[in-house]
């Protein structure tokens, strides 16, 4: 089912259609090779062939770049049916769509039409390049460096942690421009990083969880690229672009987050069901019925305040408390309820042949990944206390 040729906006019977479509590729083609994949630490390629086929490298794009211009709330319920399934997979295209997002709302109109049709059906595929082996949180830190070069700029550093960066083929890459300035987000900018030479891997990171898709460290050695690829074609303004997407971000992250939550939780019902102790299923024991109610009722809290960010998103309203806010919860959310479904599992929660353990050894980058957790709290207060001014 191919939707990304479809220039109409979705209505609610189309937005079915597709919920139902990602359902049935789910049961059908993920999850009988999902176990053989991960543990094997393998890229999926049919898989990410089949994403393409679903439009989910365009998901968010404007239907005028090709993409499927799918609002916040629809693209949150499919990143959280996905990552109930594989949280990996929801990495290869919500951080391609983070790229995109940043050429989409920051870019001239020249690069919107050069690249935004290639990365709606997959053939151009990245993510965003901003952390540095000595700058995550505090991203004004990085050194990477663009020096202008007549119309070229000539960029030297390393970049690590980049999901899609080895597979991919292109990056949003965060430099500075002026590395001397008095305020240092001011010397940043943005770029479109294509892979070319002067472009190249240094080496794939191993990691607890979240296997199969690549995260790497990326090296850049005199990498000469026209100036056109400085998004907006304005010097100065990257950590404001690399940074305006963290709401959608977050929203995505707080969507993985509810979707190991459920996931968790339904592997967790089943189980408990079928499972029998001292002559029942253990579901009938109060303690695992404690552990159940609580995981229920904090997975319906995390998918509550993930569409409630999400609904806020697509006013247009601005909501970087409410998406840190979902962020935090339906994170911290996906970690409790993946050990909590675990030790229901008993010794077969610790097995590889069960579901569970994957989903737990996935929850924990939900924790760090778009602004780290402890970041997310410092963020809510701020936005509270500046909603709120003392009279
Ligand atoms: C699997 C994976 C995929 C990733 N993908 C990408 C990607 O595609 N692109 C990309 O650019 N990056 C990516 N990252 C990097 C990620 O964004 C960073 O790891 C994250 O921003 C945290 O940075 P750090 O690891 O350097 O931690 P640090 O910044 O060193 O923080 C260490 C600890 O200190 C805390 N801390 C730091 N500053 C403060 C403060 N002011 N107040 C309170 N606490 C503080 C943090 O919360 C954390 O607990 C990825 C990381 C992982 C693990």
């Amino acid at each position: 089912m191919n939707l990304v040729t479809r220039h109409h906006e979705l209505d609610e019977r189309d937005a079915a259609q597709l919920i139902l479509a990602i359902d049935r590729w789910l049961e059908r083609e993920v999850k009988p090779v999902v176990k053989a994949y991960d543990h094997a630490d393998r890229y999926p390629t049919p898989i990410v062939e089949q994403m393409k086929e679903l439009g989910l490298f365009g998901a968010t794009i404007g239907q005028g770049y090709g993409g499927l211009g799918l609002p916040a709330r629809l693209y949150a319920e499919i990143v959280m049916r996905i990552a109930a399934v594989w949280m990996s997979i929801t990495g290869i295209f919500n951080s391609h769509l983070m790229l995109a997002l940043a050429i989409e709302k920051f870019g001239t109109e020249a690069q919107k039409q050069a690249w935004l049709p290639r990365l709606a059906t997959g053939e151009v595929r990245g993510g965003l390049a901003l952390t540095e082996p000595d700058a995550g949180t505090d991203l004004q830190a990085i050194r990477m460096t663009a020096r202008r070069d007549g119309d070229h700029y000539v960029i030297n550093g390393v970049k690590t942690w980049i999901s899609n960066g080895i597979e991919g083929n292109c990056v949003a890459l965060l430099v500075k421009t002026d590395p001397h300035a008095a305020q240092r987000h001011k010397g940043m900018s943005l770029f479109i990083a294509p892979k070319q030479a002067g472009f190249r891997v240094g080496r794939k990171l191993e990691k607890l969880g979240y296997k199969s898709i690549d995260s790497g460290e990326l090296i850049f050695e005199d990498y000469r690229i026209s100036a056109d690829h400085l998004i907006g074609g304005v010097e100065g303004q990257g950590f404001y672009q690399a940074t305006g997407g963290l709401e959608l971000g977050r929203i995505n992250v707080a969507s993985r987050g509810v979707g190991i939550a459920e996931g968790a939780l339904q592997l967790a019902t089943e189980y408990a069901q079928i499972r029998k102790t001292f002559g029942k299923p253990i579901c009938e024991h109060q303690a695992i019925q404690l552990k159940l109610g609580e995981m229920a009722t904090r997975a319906r809290a995390a998918r509550l305040l993930t569409l409630d960010a999400a609904a806020a998103f697509d006013r247009g309203e601005r909501c970087d408390m409410e998406a840190g806010m979902a962020k935090y919860f339906a994170s911290e959310a996906a970690l409790e309820n993946s050990i909590e479904s675990m030790r229901i599992h008993g010794a077969y929660g610790y097995s590889k042949e069960f579901d569970i353990e994957r989903l737990y050894r996935d929850a924990p980058l939900t924790c760090i990944g778009e602004g780290t957790n402890e970041m997310q709290r410092i963020i809510i207060a701020r936005q509270l206390i500046k909603r709120n001014p003392a009279s």
